[in-house]
């Protein structure tokens, strides 16, 4: 009697494991996506004309394509973080790569970062002359030597030896920029570049690169090439890049800041980045930054007129914005 209950028991438990655990577990959708700037600061509408407009849509448009193909196809957000960087490098509208600002001396000094938020590993060059794309000698600090940062000719020599595309200095120059040189009221214009990239993974991948500020001193280093002030990226939180006035970035540490601000108080995304884009304005500095979390969720603060900037999450449309408004 005691042994047909327990064959009885039995038989229910194979019949109830057949019938719930040999569904198809419930897969929750698997998300990726970027998002990216290409520089905040006085971009104003009235400033701008519908052909400079056009332009700058077309290539945030053609930096968010190339980055979404590569993370769509299974490939790492640091190779989408690289790619997104180098087009916007490769153009002059940007300020970085081709299109970087002039220092007080006339020349051009180039700062980049990236960190992988799967390892915290991290590479960035700064006041590089002659690396056609310094997010891609970064990414070589980062993979090929035991070092975050490298600077001046140790790094433009390290890229070369790396096999990287290496220009003459001259090939930074551009009429805009020069002018803006000679025009001192151009001293805040912005137009730093940067990506954040989640991939299939669910790793998070960052980057930043710029030509600093008009006008810099020559041999100023600005935030971007600083871990944690102005690139930052950690799989347990977020990836951010900021852009804006460099000093006030690097005595805040803006980018590590958001994600201490997830981590250590719970803030969403968006929370810790208006709250550090907050204390940013009460120190007085402009600017602003992305950011994006493992769940995809992104943010894009800034307290200036207007940041370039846009994202593409999960098959969804590419959204690009430049104003505030
Ligand atoms: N943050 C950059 C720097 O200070 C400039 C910028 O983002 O426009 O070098």
């Amino acid at each position: 009697m005691k042994v047909t209950r327990i064959f009885k028991k039995l038989i229910m438990v194979f019949i109830f494991t057949i019938m719930y655990c040999g569904k198809t577990p419930i897969q929750s959708p698997i998300i990726y996506g970027l998002v990216i700037h290409g520089g905040a600061g006085t971009i104003t509408k009235e400033k701008m004309t519908s052909e400079k407009e056009a332009e700058y849509r077309g290539k945030i448009m053609e930096a968010l394509t190339a980055g979404y193909k590569i993370l769509e196809r299974g490939d790492p957000s640091l190779d989408a973080v690289e790619a997104v960087v180098r087009i916007m490098e490769d153009s002059p509208l940007f300020n970085a790569g081709k299109g970087a600002v002039f220092t007080n001396a006339g020349t051009n000094e180039l700062d980049a970062s990236i960190m992988d938020g799967s390892t915290l590993q991290a590479g960035a060059v700064a006041g590089v002359k002659t690396v056609k794309n310094p997010i891609s000698a970064a990414r070589e600090v980062m993979e090929k030597t035991w070092h975050v940062m490298l600077s001046g000719d140790g790094a433009d020599h390290f890229a070369k030896e790396q096999g990287l595309e290496i220009v003459d200095n001259n090939y930074f120059f551009t009429e805009r920029r020069w002018k803006a040189l000679k025009k001192t009221q151009e001293v805040e214009k912005h137009g730093t570049v940067g990506c954040v990239a989640l991939d299939k993974n669910g790793n998070i991948a960052a980057g930043t690169s710029t030509g600093g500020l008009t006008n810099k001193r020559w041999g100023r280093i600005g935030d971007t090439p600083i871990i944690g002030a102005g690139t930052y990226a950690n799989n347990e939180t977020c990836g951010v890049s900021g852009t804006g006035q460099g000093e006030y970035f690097i005595r805040g540490n803006i980018a590590y800041d958001v994600s201490a601000l997830m981590i250590y108080r719970s803030l969403t995304i968006k929370d810790a980045s208006d709250q550090v884009i907050d204390k940013l304005s009460v120190s007085g500095g402009k600017g602003g930054l992305i950011a994006m979390d493992r769940n995809g969720n992104i943010a894009m603060s800034f307290n200036t007129q207007g940041m370039y900037r846009g994202y593409r999450i999960n098959g969804s449309e590419s959204v690009i914005k430049i104003y505030s408004h």
